[in-house]
């Protein structure tokens, strides 16, 4: 049996509209919202998120 090895993972960003930091999935099935200001922060692309804002590592 294989096992698959999917390069997912948590990440921090930090919204650039009001500062918030948060945690997302690098790889999110819909779009991540801002939890503050309902910005978008990662669009799901349905592999690897496409990243709006910068990460922080
Ligand atoms: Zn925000």
């Amino acid at each position: 049996m294989k096992k698959k090895k999917p390069e997912s993972k948590f990440v921090e960003v930090k919204c650039e509209e009001c500062g918030n930091e948060q945690t997302v999935f690098n790889k999110p099935s819909r779009d991540v919202l801002c939890l503050v200001c309902d910005k978008v922060l990662v669009e799901s692309t349905g592999g690897k998120g496409d990243f709006k804002i910068e990460t922080l590592d």
